[in-house]
């Protein structure tokens, strides 16, 4: 796979998430002349996720919280993350301790998910376990 850092072609449906200013194709990335934050192209997609968005994905109840702040009541969150689960390869100790040293990979528990949504503003833990895939849906109260 090549590192394609360009996206001319599509440059102008993108806008700066910060202040929708008009972004600036730079090398390697898109650049705000408005307020100066600048965003990776990587693979050809510009990546728009802000560092300090980025950290906070580190912590689960600060992630979770972040995500309950910006929904309405009702609304339903949908996510996509790991558990030992019963017949994929993280229902193996050694196979988990080693995603998580090498990585950085969390494997949930189910009630640990669920305390970590009631904690964060979320009810209606709804799981479905596929091997080492979990996926739920909860919803904002
Ligand atoms: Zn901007």
């Amino acid at each position: 796979m090549t590192a394609d850092t360009s996206v001319a072609s599509g440059l102008g449906i993108y806008v700066c998430p910060a202040c929708k200013g008009h972004l600036c194709q730079e090398e390697g990335a898109l650049r705000c002349p408005t307020c100066s934050q600048t965003y990776p192209i990587r693979e050809g997609i510009p990546d728009f996720i802000r560092e300090e968005l980025s950290q906070i994905f580190t912590d689960t109840v600060i992630a979770l919280r972040e995500m309950a702040r910006v929904m309405k009541p009702g609304a339903i969150l949908a996510v996509f993350t790991f558990t030992a689960g019963r017949g994929g390869i993280l229902k193996f100790r050694r196979a988990r301790e080693w995603y998580r040293k090498d990585q950085g990979l969390h494997v949930f528990g189910l009630p640990e998910m669920e305390q970590y949504l009631t904690a964060s503003g979320f009810k209606d833990f709804q799981p479905e376990v596929s091997g080492s895939i979990l996926t739920f849906s909860a919803l904002k109260q």
